[in-house]
């Protein structure tokens, strides 16, 4: 995966017609996120892609799915709403609500954050929990990192890879 060189924006485009990917905006450890448009409805989307090779990786598919699959059940204003999940030319990938802004480990690396905001910020980001908790997610990979924090200063939880359905032995 350390090797995995994320395509460009131009290569992408020629793979979703109904997409224009505008810039690359991050590689995580399981794949590369981009910032598109959707051109019927004119407005921004995050567009996940998992490398081809890890395509036919089954565990890497499975968390990928697990992660379009866990999103889809999901409906609420701290979590990242997903829009779309496939497969093109071998190649899987995940259309959702775009966050403009960064995630907290940047935005809160090293810096003191008020103590009032810091109640706000934990109590939205437990809200958007309970409600994936509530239809029996669990995200399991919670993390400043996976929070990113929009230009309302409102946070959103990205990075579902890892969370799985509550099972009887999760308390
Ligand atoms: P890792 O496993 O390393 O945490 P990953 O491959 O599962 O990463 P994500 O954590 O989902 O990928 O995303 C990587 C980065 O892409 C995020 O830190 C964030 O900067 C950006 N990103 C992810 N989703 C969105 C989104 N919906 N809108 C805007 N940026 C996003």
């Amino acid at each position: 995966m350390t090797d995995f060189i994320p395509p460009s924006p131009e290569e992408l485009n020629d793979k979703f017609p109904n997409f224009e990917v505008e810039s690359f905006i991050a590689k995580g450890g399981m794949g590369a996120v981009y910032l598109g448009r959707q051109i019927s409805l004119d407005r921004p989307v995050a567009i996940k892609i998992l490398p081809p090779e890890l395509s036919e990786d089954k565990a890497y598919l499975a968390s990928f799915e697990s992660e379009a699959k866990a999103l889809a059940k999901l409906n609420h204003t701290n979590l990242v709403g997903i829009f779309d999940f496939g497969q093109l030319d071998g190649m899987f990938y995940i259309i959702m609500e775009y966050v403009p802004g960064r995630s907290l480990y940047y935005t809160a690396h090293g810096q003191a954050v008020d103590e009032l905001e810091a109640g706000i910020l934990i109590t939205d980001i437990c809200k958007g929990l309970a409600h994936a908790h509530e239809h029996d997610i669990l995200h399991r990979d919670i993390k400043p990192a996976n929070i990113l924090i929009d230009d309302e200063a409102r946070p959103m939880i990205v990075d579902f890879g890892l969370a799985q359905p509550i099972s009887d032995n999760d308390h």
